[in-house]
């Protein structure tokens, strides 16, 4: 098979019926054989009964529903499971993205690229959305190093199979694939400007949170990726000079009491000093951060995949 289309929806039943031919359109057009996977992340409208009228017209459509609404990382998660296409494509269900942008998506991949990520360098979302956006991207591209993305959470990408199926997409991280896909040893990340529309039925799915969310979430991204498997190597060497920090003072004080013992000079409390308190923060902090430390090492070495590598080739 080419090409699996995932596509994530959640309560979009208006869309649907134009978005399924639209993308069966192209994909005539251009002779591939295709899969498009809908998840169904637990729409509490007429989405799956809509889905389930389009499979008895298509038999190219693979369909799956959550019980419940987890959320669009778990519906891309389970999307990427199922497919078969040698290249996988994602696009949002509510028509923003365009199946136009099909074959090309596919031609990128095929001479090479890994993750081509799409641009909606004009975008038809409300200021309030866009400009927050551009200051994530910044933070992103700077924190990833993946410098040629301009707009990592564009909902139309696509993949080389082995990408879909070396990550993990969970909670709320679709917003970085590309960051995943990076830290997994995929480095040919492309981009390329898509087409954007307004969207056309239903209403978005993400309110204000969003924002707060992804701010968390590139951080433990960010966390994970540089010291998941060695935790020590962050908490400890902060507590180690936290610790030594305060070390050093208590010494310093104890020097200075006991020569102004020996000397007679006016007798001064060590509590009395401001260093005396920034000592004891000092040596608590770093003494709970080398814990911290120590713990977070005892559960990585607990996880199960802590032996799991990617192997690109074996000859
Ligand atoms: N979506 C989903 N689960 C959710 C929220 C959204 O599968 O819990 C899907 C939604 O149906 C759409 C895509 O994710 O296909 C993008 O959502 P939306 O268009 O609301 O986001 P926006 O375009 O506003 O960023
Ligand atoms: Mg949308």
């Amino acid at each position: 098979m080419d090409i699996s289309v995932v596509i994530p929806l959640y309560n979009e039943e208006e869309s649907l019926p134009e978005l399924t031919e639209w993308i069966r359109r192209v994909m005539l057009e251009n002779q591939f054989r295709y899969e498009i996977i809908l998840v169904d992340d637990g729409s509490s409208d007429t989405s799956w009964k809509v889905i389930q009228g389009l499979k008895t017209q298509h038999p190219e459509i693979v369909a799956i529903k959550f019980r419940r609404n987890y959320g669009k990382s778990a519906a891309l998660n389970v999307g990427f499971n199922a497919a078969e296409g040698d290249v996988v494509i994602t696009m949002d269900a509510d028509l923003q993205d365009s199946p136009d942008e099909i074959p090309e998506l596919y031609s990128r991949i095929k001479n090479g690229a890994d993750l081509v990520s799409g641009w909606k360098a004009k975008r038809y979302d409300p200021l309030t959305k866009t400009i927050p956006t551009k200051l994530f991207n910044a933070a992103t591209r700077s924190m990833s190093g993946i410098h040629n993305l301009h707009d990592f959470n564009c909902g139309l990408k696509a993949y080389r199979k082995e990408v879909v199926k070396s990550i993990e997409v969970y909670g709320e991280m679709h917003r970085y694939i590309p960051v995943l896909a990076k830290w997994a040893g995929f480095t040919k990340i492309q981009e390329q400007v898509v087409q954007h529309y307004p969207r056309k039925y239903g209403s978005t799915k993400f309110g204000a949170g969003r924002f707060v969310k992804g701010f968390l979430d590139l951080l433990s991204i960010f966390f994970v990726g540089k010291f998941g498997k060695r935790p020590m190597h962050f908490f400890g060497a902060i507590g180690v000079i936290s610790f030594l920090i305060g070390f050093f003072i208590t010494i310093y004080l104890i020097f200075d009491k006991l020569m102004s013992i020996a000397n007679g000079t006016a007798y001064r409390n060590v509590t009395d000093q401001p260093l005396f308190y920034l000592s004891l923060v000092a040596i608590l902090i770093g003494t709970q951060l080398f814990l911290t430390g120590f713990i977070a090492e005892l559960v990585s070495r607990n996880s199960t995949d802590r032996n799991k590598y990617h192997i690109e080739e074996v000859i």
